[in-house]
């Protein structure tokens, strides 16, 4: 079974696809180099030249280009659809162990053009209205391949919280004339309590309205819409922001940390207010205790925040300043 399913409740998709409960679990630390699908030598992998970065379809997608028709159900209430879209793989680097910091900044944007690359080739195709594009490290957050790389679902709508930001930057536009973003950038650098990184093009923070103990987002200081719109000095500046942030998470926990990356993008079709954004939930609390997103959260999307801020602000910037001597060129500063 592969498809969409309305969940009118709270007016949300729900993608089922049945053959993504088979998908393996990590395979066991001693056979995972060798039967790490990312890994140069791998059958996807074979008859490629030397690559720095290679994107790959998924092997579980939930989402696929051609899907089985629907059928539908007697209830009009009970409505779904056909699981059209897509999902690859960007395999990051042919070194099995990593993470974007441990790429060098020109590699780490080569990254990042992969993803502007790809969702303008998936932007194309007329059924897809949101490319999102997302990184996912470490077992906490149920990663299943430790190999570097990130994911990216091409989808038929726009997703809620794509569509509540939306919602809420073009309110405040009309009450205000000006972009939410790029008022809370320019105040958040005058003020300059929760930034913990700062370069000539974007700016790395702990929001005020943080949800996540160590949640990290990295805004564009001028005013830019989409992945797609960014410059190529900006798609430098940004691989060096998150070549920063994942060193940062890194330097904090004193390990190689887990974390969710996700890029914040305009949809792909019409004509939105908005400002990309990058945003990272780290889920720990402190160096050992995890944040459960349990009932409070899960059940009533309310989120209690462990601690102030501000104060983990300080703890990040001072795991940036740890973290920048290991990093090689960077082009910004910790604060
Ligand atoms: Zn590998
Ligand atoms: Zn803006
Ligand atoms: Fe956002």
């Amino acid at each position: 079974m592969h498809e969409i399913r309305w969940n009118p409740l709270i007016k949300q998709w729900v993608i089922v696809a049945a053959h993504r409960a088979v998908r393996p679990w990590r395979p066991d630390e001693k056979q995972e180099r060798f039967m790490c699908p990312f890994c140069p030598g791998a059958p996807e992998l074979r008859d490629l030249d030397k690559w720095d970065v290679v994107v790959l379809p998924n092997k579980y997608p939930a989402l696929i280009s051609n899907p089985p028709p629907v059928e539908l159900e007697k209830m009009s209430l009970l409505l779904k659809r056909e699981a059209r879209g897509g999902a690859e793989v960007v395999v990051e680097t042919p070194e099995h162990q990593g993470d974007l910091c441990t790429l060098t900044l020109d590699h780490a944007k080569k990254v990042v053009e992969a993803y502007k690359n790809e969702v303008e080739k998936l932007s194309k195709a007329e059924y897809v209205e949101y490319v999102a594009v997302f990184r996912n490290k470490g077992k906490e957050i149920g990663v299943s391949l430790t190999h570097p790389h990130s994911q990216i679902y091409a989808l038929p709508f726009i997703p809620p919280r794509i569509k509540a930001e939306i919602d809420a930057m073009e309110e405040y536009r009309r009450k205000n004339g000006t972009c939410m973003i790029c008022d809370v950038s320019r105040y958040e650098i005058e003020e300059g309590k929760r930034i913990i990184y700062i370069n000539d093009e974007f700016v790395s923070l702990i929001p005020f309205y943080a949800m996540w103990p160590y949640e990290i987002h990295i805004y564009p200081i001028k005013h830019v819409r989409s992945l797609r719109e960014l410059s190529d000095k900006q798609v430098l500046y940004l691989a060096d922001a998150l070549r920063v942030v994942t060193a940062t998470y890194n330097s904090l926990l004193e390990r190689d940390a887990p974390y969710i990356m996700v890029l914040h993008d305009h949809p792909v079709k019409g004509d939105y207010e908005y400002h990309f954004h990058v945003e990272f939930y780290q889920p720990y609390r402190d160096k050992e205790k995890l944040k459960y997103a349990a009932g409070i959260e899960w059940g009533y999307w309310v989120f209690t925040y462990d601690g102030v801020p501000e104060e983990r602000a300080l703890e990040l910037r001072k795991a940036c300043r740890e973290a920048l001597p290991s990093l090689g060129e960077v082009l910004g500063r910790c604060l």
